[in-house]
């Protein structure tokens, strides 16, 4: 998993905020209070199994006493009632004599149950479902379970990790959590300790697409109804079982013998509103865009409207409008009469550099001094402040009035100045109507598709545009998230196989990603074969190609090989964090010893961050941003320690040794120790179990001595990921 965080962060250079912990809360159900019973003779003492799968972090999640082979889970769910029907079919083996098991399952409403074609018994006690069969299970017997159940499914609410389980979207529904996201679906063994194949039926109106694991097997449509029917056949985790229901553009391919199926939400692309052009801002650092034009403004007054999708930094980075009468200075911005802007002047104008980059805009602004700090003013030496900053989720149309220009010339512009580090995909913008009917165009390829409208380039003072406007089609420009995201999740196939070369085979035969927009999804999850991505994540290529290679990782590394119990979570997220400093390093950016010395170096020994004991960080602290970096950076020093022969030997055996399985941190040790021949104990007590920042090799603390907290000095790769959480954003 890969989270966002909303809040300030511990360290603040400029941009510089870090994610802090992530932590999923724990809400405990009290145990089933049903004593056990034998059922079906007593001399083969029959019990009843386990309510929980003995995870010391989340005690009751999973249970004991047999073992799912497969569920097949058939499920009809309606985005206009939010209903979701099941019928959940799911093939077990006792493992013990069982009078009576336990499923996990939260929430909707048990219509039957039959064990073995007979109607069974069960009660409910919070999440633990019980299920009495009529006649006891004895140990080896393999029986088949069919629950039938409805109702709305709920989500999981943390006030970290935010929204998560079954997410009903704006179009449909999308399913993604961890760590115990199955049971608000499906009746199951919620842990990842016991594995299964799974066949999804998923049924859904006939105009949406339905995703889910694995490979799609049919589509079969009845009355405005489609089932699709998509099979994972490689055993996998119950919380890395996905649906997604909704509208997608989906990309089907076959590569290196793996098929891809990549699904993205057409809202997260910004395309033309009419026709096949518009105008795009593109995005690149320390820019001020101006797209103008003069309009003649009679003495009745004018006004003039466009559509705008706005996609730029959360209060660093603003669209806005600004008019001046031709040959007069008497710049300002104009209000959008609609309410889309604001006199908000964001973090950029107090922060300082701004005035500097943007002199220009001292028309509208004002730096001041205020008991609490720097602020700025919405007004400026001959105008106000009005401006959009943010996303706007989809076009917003926008009207201003031109009547304070009326009987002269206005030169009228549509800008958007950016600052020097993290850019979003910026400003796209369509149809432009003028109640006059000069400037209104739709910015179409029809010989002139700017209709009289230019690209002005920056004002005075203000760096020359390192891109600036253009007119014509999404493809021509640096891409809205759609776009970014299309393009890192079209990479998977190289990521693949740069990360095969790392680890061992790809462990399975499908593969693929799921990008939803879904507002407020803070994490992206590395759901098995088919990743689940915040489209948060693809504000750039370097956001975007990283959290796949992240969740790419994790095919390996925390679903082939998943934890046997939840405190061993580092060796899901510091060996997926490990991965995108090797990608980076052979992306050409910065190298893995880059990653390490920035990570290092900018947590001093005071830090929290040190306190975090990753090989055990307890169950609100399984997101913890340590067991992500510290997890890394443990990996690079074992790899410092035993060489690289030595270090990939033991990843690819760790892949190999326990595909299809699980792991353990004591098993992972020894296989090092091993493959190693060294006595490794000290080593990953200091850098797994010790509240301490450790002390590393004097050659290296050299060279991190030279490596600062601020991002714009950052190894490239690192400050990129690091600058994400500005505003409200994104980061690990
Ligand atoms: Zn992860």
């Amino acid at each position: 998993m890969l989270a966002g965080d909303k809040h300030p962060g511990v360290l603040m250079s400029r941009k510089a905020f870090i994610a802090i912990s992530l932590a999923v809360s724990l809400t405990l159900a009290p145990g089933v209070g049903r004593a056990d019973s034998g059922h079906g003779g007593g001399k083969h003492n029959f019990r009843r199994g386990a309510a929980g799968a003995g995870d010391p972090y989340f005690p009751l999640d999973g249970n004991g006493g047999y073992d799912v082979r497969h569920y097949l889970l058939d499920v009809t769910y309606d985005p206009a009632t939010d209903v979701l029907t099941g019928v959940a079919t799911i093939d077990a083996r006792a493992t013990q004599n069982l009078s009576a098991f336990n499923l996990d399952f939260e929430g909707l409403e048990i219509r039957s149950i039959k064990v073995d074609g007979r109607s069974a018994d069960w009660s409910r006690d919070g999440g633990e479902l019980t299920v009495v069969p009529r006649r006891g299970l004895k140990k080896g017997h393999k029986f088949t379970t069919v629950v039938r159940y409805d109702g709305i499914p709920v989500s999981i609410g943390d006030p970290q990790l935010g929204q998560s389980g079954f997410l009903h979207t704006d179009d449909g529904a999308l399913v993604v959590g961890q760590p115990d996201v199955a049971a608000t679906w499906f009746p199951a063994n919620d842990h990842p300790t016991d594995k299964a194949s799974y066949t999804f039926k998923i049924t859904a109106p006939s105009k949406l697409q339905v995703v889910a694991n694995g490979k799609l097997e049919k589509q079969r449509e009845r009355l405005g109804w489609t089932t699709w029917t998509w099979d994972a056949k490689e055993p996998m985790a119950s919380y890395l079982a996905m649906m997604a229901i909704g509208e997608f553009d989906v990309t089907a391919y076959r590569e290196d013998g793996i098929k891809f199926l990549d699904a993205i939400d057409p809202d997260v692309f910004a395309r033309p509103v009419t026709g096949d052009g518009f105008a795009l801002s593109q995005a690149a650092d320390l820019t001020y865009k101006r797209l103008g034009r003069t309009i003649t403004v009679p003495a009745g007054g004018a006004q003039m409207s466009f559509w705008i999708n706005r996609d730029t930094e959360d209060s660093w980075d603003f669209a806005f409008v600004e008019a001046h009468t031709v040959g007069l200075d008497d710049w300002t911005t104009l209000q959008d009469l609609n309410g889309n802007n604001g006199q908000d002047t964001g973090f950029s104008c107090p922060f300082g550099d701004w005035q500097q980059f943007h002199p220009f805009l001292a028309h509208y602004q004002t730096p001041i001094e205020t008991p609490e700090g720097p602020a700025c003013t919405p007004t400026g030496a001959s105008g106000a402040w009005w401006a959009a900053t943010g996303t706007s989720v989809g076009y917003e149309q926008w009207l201003v009035d031109l009547s304070a220009f009326a009987g002269s010339d206005v030169e009228v512009s549509i800008s958007y100045a950016s600052d020097e580090v993290v850019q979003w995909p910026g400003v796209f913008v369509d149809d432009v109507v003028v109640s006059t009917g000069e400037g209104s165009t739709s910015f179409e390829g029809d010989g002139d598709a700017l209709d009289g409208w230019s690209v002005l380039g920056a004002p005075e003072g203000s760096e020359p545009n390192a891109n600036d406007w253009i007119v014509g089609a999404p493809e021509d420009g640096t891409g809205s998230r759609g776009d970014i995201a299309a393009a890192s999740l079209g990479r998977a196939p190289e990521i693949l196989d740069f990360l095969a070369d790392n680890f061992g085979p790809y462990p399975f035969s499908t593969s693929g990603g799921v990008v939803d927009d879904l507002v407020g999804l803070g994490f992206a999850l590395e759901n098995q074969t088919r990743p689940v991505y915040s489209k948060d994540f693809f504000s750039d290529s370097f956001s975007g190609d990283n959290v796949v290679v992240h969740e790419l990782a994790h095919q390996w590394y925390g679903d082939d090989v998943a934890v046997e119990a939840w405190q061993h979570i580092w060796l899901n997220e510091g060996f997926a964090t490990y991965a995108e400093w090797l990608w980076s390093e052979h992306d050409g950016l910065g190298t893995a010893q880059d990653n390490f010395d920035f990570w290092y170096s900018i947590f001093d020994e005071t830090h929290p961050f040190w306190t975090v004991v990753i090989g055990d960080p307890g169950p609100d602290s399984i997101f913890d941003f340590a067991v992500y970096k510290r997890g890394g950076m443990t990996l690079h020093q074992l790899r410092l320690l035993v060489g690289d022969y030595d270090f990939f030997t033991i990843l690819r055996q760790w892949a190999s040794s326990q595909a299809g399985g699980n792991g353990t941190t004591d098993e992972f040790i020894s296989l090092a120790e091993q493959v190693s021949g060294q006595e490794l104990d000290d080593f990953f007590q200091i850098w797994l179990f010790t509240p301490e920042r450790p002390v590393v090799a004097a050659a290296v603390a050299a060279r991190t001595a030279s490596v600062t907290t601020d991002v714009r000095h950052a190894p490239a790769g690192a400050g990129t990921v690091l600058s994400r959480s500005d505003g409200n954003l994104k980061v690990i």
